[in-house]
């Protein structure tokens, strides 16, 4: 199947028709939900024995450029589920856990969440607050995330508790969460200034009843499995913003050809070169992991300067075009927005920048 081309079609009949209302609304419609169930698009990353399409990771990359290019908040949504909620299913998952959830997931029917982050915890994860105990046969999670992307449609969320702070990371571990788990609830709609069409949401864990068979992993592999799974999910992120970054492109070159003065020549060319750039970093990063190799450099490298990109080009797209751009509803200020936030999601730049930063300094030099 040409997954690239099925996105392009998807992309261009109904989801960049409905962007701008997705911005207004901040609701993904029915119809773009269905349709990217039924496009096959939401089984990418599943092995073909529970209904997925095993698509290797330059093809996702590619999908996901793709429909970003017509709504960064679609493409998000899929990159959660394709990466950081199914993933860690698909990797850590008991052969049961995988035979119940995946199907469902890679058919489009369930849409996953990720759920790491509380109102007091980002960047430092290990730090979380949300706590679980044993009980009788399963457990009893209490606390709150916060910024859960697709969180209140999701039907199975990967989600992050600790038994004990005091064990720092290691106190960590990580659930598979099905709609309906009581105590389970959502707190606040997040009114966002970006990517607006793709919900995010707080999740309140009041002792949500957790049976035993929810447990991803062992105890305490929990902060080893959201860091792979982020690991990953950064390379759909940074396609992510590429896409934005090539829409902000679109337009500003479509704005400067019908007045090509001389600084809006220097700015387009200048533009041309730094999406070539991210769009070589995404593209590197998906081919180091296809080849079985480590990737999360490559893969921090691509988010940090395809998100750096994306922010970049929206804002030289309403120097472009001047005050116009800047009205609410315009194209330019929309990308604007949607580009701000890929600099924060899955890791913000200054975390990408200390992930690279331990990696190249702290390693001991391969040997000649
Ligand atoms: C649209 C959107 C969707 C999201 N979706 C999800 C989701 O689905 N699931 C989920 O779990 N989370 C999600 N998040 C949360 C996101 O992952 C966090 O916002 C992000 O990790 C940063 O955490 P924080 O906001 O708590 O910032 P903080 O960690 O408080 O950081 C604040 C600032 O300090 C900087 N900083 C922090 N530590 C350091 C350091 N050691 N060195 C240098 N600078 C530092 C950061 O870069 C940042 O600029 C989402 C966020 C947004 C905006």
């Amino acid at each position: 199947m040409d997954w690239p081309a099925v996105a392009e079609r998807l992309a261009t009949e109904l989801v960049a028709p409905r962007a701008e209302e997705m911005d207004r609304t901040d609701r993904l419609p029915t119809a773009i939900r269905q349709a990217l169930a039924s496009s096959g698009l939401m089984g990418l990353t599943t092995p073909a024995e529970f209904g997925g399409a095993e698509a290797d990771t330059r093809t996702v990359a590619r999908v996901l450029e793709t429909l970003a290019v017509a709504s960064g908040a679609v493409a998000t949504i899929l990159a959660v589920h394709l990466a950081v909620a199914t993933r860690p299913i698909v990797d850590h998952g008991t052969a049961d856990q995988r035979r119940t959830l995946l199907p469902p997931m890679a058919s489009g029917r369930w849409l996953g969440a990720f759920a790491l982050s509380e109102p007091s915890v980002g960047s430092d994860a290990a730090q979380l607050a949300t706590r679980y105990r044993v009980s009788g046969d399963g457990f009893r999670v209490r606390g709150n995330k916060m910024f859960t992307t697709s969180a209140e449609s999701a039907d199975v969320i990967v989600l992050f508790a600790t038994r004990d702070p005091a064990q720092g990371p290691h106190g960590i571990s990580a659930f598979a969460v099905t709609k309906g788990t009581p105590g389970l609830s959502v707190g606040q709609r997040l009114d966002k200034l970006g990517v607006r069409g793709s919900e995010t949401v707080e999740l309140v864990l009041d002792d949500a009843e957790l049976p035993r068979t929810a447990l991803l992993g062992t105890e305490g592999e929990g902060f080893a499995i959201a860091m792979q799974a982020l690991a990953e999910g950064r390379i759909g992120i940074a396609a992510c913003a590429l896409g934005v970054a090539r829409s902000a492109f679109d337009t500003m070159r479509a704005a400067a050809r019908k007045d090509p003065a001389e600084w809006k020549r220097a700015a387009v060319a200048r533009a041309y070169a730094e999406l070539e750039a991210a769009a070589a970093l995404v593209r590197h990063a998906a081919e180091v992991k296809d080849r079985g190799m480590a990737f999360a450099d490559a893969a921090s490298a691509a988010k940090l300067f395809a998100a750096q990109t994306a922010v970049r080009l929206a804002n030289a797209g309403i120097d472009i075009a001047g005050p116009a751009g800047t009205l609410r509803g315009a194209r330019a200020e929309r990308l604007l927005r949607d580009a701000r936030v890929f600099p924060i999601v899955e890791g913000t730049t200054e975390i990408q920048e200390l992930i690279l930063g331990r990696s190249l300094l702290d390693r001991e030099e391969p040997k000649p």
